[in-house]
C-alpha cells in the first residue's frame, strides 16, 4: 500500500531474469527505486537466444538471491509458455510450480505476475486467484496514472521505449491531482543492450527519482 502521506508512486516491472538485470539493478539501486522482477524458475543459463544480434542468457536464479534482494520477485510462468495455449493441468503447473520454486529460492511467496507475451484470458485469471496471485500485468499501455480496479488485467502506464515516456514523466511530475497517481514502467533489461539505449533509462531515472513527494515501491507495495 502507498503510505498515506504520498499522492504519487513510481514502480517498475522487468521480465525474464536475464544477465542484463545485473546492470539494470545497479542503476535502480543507485537511484533508490524499486522494481518487480517477473521470473521463469524452470529456465536457466543454458537457455540462450538472440535479440537484435545480442545474446540473451537467463540467470541461474538460485545464485541470484543477493542480486534481487531489494526488489520484488513475481511469477512469469515456469517455462515462459503462452498461458492461453495450455491445457488446464499444464497451466496449473506453469503457475503453481513457478510460484513455489520462486518462494523456495527467494524465501517469500510471490503475490504478483506478468503474463508471458501479454497473453491471458478468464481461465488464466482464475488459476492466478487460486494460487493467491493478486495482480497480473499485461503489456497494454494505458498512458495513464489512475488506480485500476481489475488488478488481474493490470495495464502498465507504458514500456520504457514508448515514444511518450518523457512527456508522460513531465505530466506526472507536474500533476497536482488529489487522486493517487501511479507511474508504472515495464520492459526487459536485454532490450537496452539490443537497442543500445541504456542512456534512456538513466535519463528517465535522473528525471523521476529522488523526489520527496513520490513513493518508490515494488509493484506489490504500490498496487496492493
Ligand atoms: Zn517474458
Amino acid at each position: 500500500m502507498i503510505p498515506e502521506k504520498f499522492r504519487k508512486a513510481v514502480t517498475f516491472s522487468y521480465d525474464d531474469g536475464n544477465t542484463q538485470d545485473i546492470r539494470l539493478i545497479e542503476l535502480l539501486n543507485q537511484y533508490h527505486v524499486k522494481c518487480t522482477f517477473n521470473l521463469n524458475s524452470g529456465l536457466n543459463s543454458s537457455d540462450v537466444w538472440y535479440y537484435k544480434n545480442q545474446p540473451v542468457r537467463r540467470l541461474n536464479l538460485p545464485e541470484c538471491t543477493e542480486l534481487y534482494k531489494s526488489h520484488e520477485i513475481a511469477v512469469h510462468g515456469s517455462f515462459h509458455r503462452n498461458m492461453t495455449e495450455l491445457d488446464s493441468p499444464t497451466l496449473h503447473e506453469e503457475i503453481f510450480s513457478d510460484r513455489d520454486r520462486l518462494a523456495e529460492i527467494f524465501g517469500t511467496m510471490p503475490v504478483g505476475m506478468a503474463y508471458p507475451y501479454g497473453s491471458y484470458h478468464q481461465a488464466v485469471m482464475q488459476v492466478l486467484q487460486k494460487a493467491g496471485i493478486r495482480y497480473g500485468r499485461t503489456v497494454c499501455a494505458s498512458h495513464s496514472f489512475q488506480k485500476q480496479s481489475n488488478l488481474l488485467a493490470f495495464q502498465p502506464t507504458c514500456h520504457h521505449d514508448d515514444e511518450d515516456l518523457f512527456q508522460l514523466a513531465d505530466k506526472f511530475l507536474n500533476s497536482d491531482s488529489d487522486d493517487i497517481q501511479i507511474f508504472y514502467i515495464w520492459g526487459h533489461s536485454y532490450e537496452f543492450d539490443g537497442n543500445h539505449n541504456w542512456d534512456r533509462i538513466e535519463k528517465f531515472l535522473d528525471k523521476i527519482a529522488g523526489k520527496s513527494d513520490i513513493f518508490y515501491g515494488t509493484n506489490a507495495e504500490v498496487l496492493l
